[in-house]
This record gives C-alpha cells, structure tokens and sequence, in this order.
C-alpha cells in the first residue's frame, strides 16, 4: 500500500486531530473541541486523548487479530484507565473523538467509521466513490444549530451560541436516539458503521477529518470523486491548501455557516498495490 497524509491545526491552536498508519493499516482520528469556558472533567485535555487513543489503536490493530470493534473496545477501555483514577469520566464533557479504521489482511480491506469522519472507498470498475459517513451526529445537530448559524463568526453572540450548542449536544452523546463517539464506554464501538472488501476491489481510500471532507460535503466546491484525484495527483496537502483557501473568502461564515471558520484538517490517501 502506498500511504501519504497530511494534518494541520486550525491556525493558532493545537491540533487535536490524529492519523497514523503502518503498512497494513490506517487510523483517524478527530477530538471533539472543548469551546472555552465549558468544562469537559479531565485535566488531560482533548489532544491527549486523540493521541492516547490513536496510538493505541494503532498499536492494537496490528498486535491483535479481534475485529476492529473488539480492537476499538478495548483501545476506549484502556485510555480510561489511564485517566479514571485522576479524572471524572461521568462529566458530559470528557474528552471523545471520530474514529476511522482501516486494515489490510491477506484477502480483504476491513473498516470501521464511528462518528463523522469519512471514508471514500474507490472500487475498481465503479466511476463514483463509495462514502462511509455517520450522520447521527449531523441529523441531531440540525435542530439545534439554526440560532448558531444565523451570527457571525468572532461575534461575543456566536460564541455564546456555539457553547449552547455545544452543551445541548452533550445531552445526546452516547445515548439511544443521539449519536456515538469514542469517549469512555467500550460498548460505544458497537455503534460504528463497519465492513469489508475483497482487497482485490479496492483500488485506492481517503480518510477525512471533517475539517477536510468539508471542500466537499459543506462547501460544495468539489465532489468526492474530485476530491480523491486531488488527494492522487496533487496529494493530502493540496487538498488541505484548498480547504485554507475556501475559508478565507468567508472568515464570518456567513455563506457556509459552520461552528469554526478553520477547523484541524487531516486527510490520508492509500493506493493499493
Ligand atoms: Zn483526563
């Protein structure tokens, strides 16, 4: 497999996006952001937790043959413990993250989405990509989100509705009729969208942190077949360069209302061989 990607913080803050790869498997990674002035219960903070858990993950998926459920399981189990000890892990506010996971056996492409990062997969003989995408999280939002969307960007009014947002969110994580993330509980990795391909299929994937898929599924500036030949030809990097670009012909988010002008952007590529 030849595997390129690239990562960048929103400008001027950590990054709390993650990937990383071997040759038989990929990792992604997005830490939901903690807005200034709530308060999540752990004194780690959300990039630890996006690294704690990516690393893990990354390490466990190529040490253990469970399926990327029981791997992702165990992955949430064993951040815990690294933290429940000095952290409250009941506040509706703990660290959690997306999660996309990818592996390469001998005769097949398993993968996992948990949360709304998003996977294209480029199947041989098909024009369109296929796109794995969870859109609980985005269904729900879509209810609460409208006082948000209509101020501007910066304004003290935006950030106040961003926070409300945010904590009425809280409400629906990891509950039945809400949507699923990564953050304490195990049995949370049963709620991913999961599958495989005959590896022969399979002719190249992406993975996309919203941060990078928005050129895409928020801007409407290209398609997602376009977004893999740019990932191809020009690479993770361009693609990311565009996304920069895009945003700032909007800095107030006045035409594509969004929770951050510029978000962590991470995207990874894979050419099968
Ligand atoms: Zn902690």
């Amino acid at each position: 497999m030849r595997i390129t990607f690239a990562t960048e913080a929103a400008p001027g803050r950590r990054n709390e996006d993650f990937v990383g790869a071997t040759p038989e498997v990929l990792v992604l990674l997005d830490g939901a952001g903690t807005p200034d002035g709530s308060g999540s219960g752990c004194i780690h903070g959300v990039d630890w937790y996006v690294r704690s858990l990516g690393s893990t993950l990354l390490a466990n998926m190529v040490q253990d043959d469970g399926t990327l459920t029981e791997v992702l399981g165990n992955g949430i189990k064993a951040v815990a413990s690294l933290h429940d000890f000095v952290c409250d892990l009941t506040h509706p506010g703990s660290p959690s993250a997306t999660v996309v996971m990818v592996r390469r056996t001998t005769d097949d492409l398993e993968f996992l989405v948990l949360a709304d990062s998003v996977l294209l997969l480029d199947l041989v003989g098909e024009s369109e990509p296929t796109v794995v995408c969870d859109d609980r999280e985005a269904l729900v939002g879509r209810t609460h989100r409208s006082v948000m969307d209509t101020l501007a960007n910066g304004s003290p009014e935006h950030h106040a509705a961003h926070r409300e947002y945010v904590e009425t969110m809280r409400g629906h994580r990891n509950r039945e009729g809400g949507f699923w993330v990564a953050a304490v509980d195990p049995l949370t990795a049963e709620r991913s969208l999961t599958g495989t391909f005959p590896a022969d299929r399979v002719r190249a994937i992406a993975l996309l942190s919203d941060g990078a898929s928005r050129l895409a599924d928020r801007f409407g500036l290209a398609t997602w077949r376009e977004v893999l030949d740019i990932m191809e030809g020009a690479g993770p990097v361009e693609l990311v360069r565009r996304v920069r670009e895009a945003e700032r012909t909007d800095p107030q988010g006045s035409r594509w209302p969004r929770t951050k002008i510029h978000d962590d952007a991470t995207a990874a590529y894979c050419l099968l061989g």
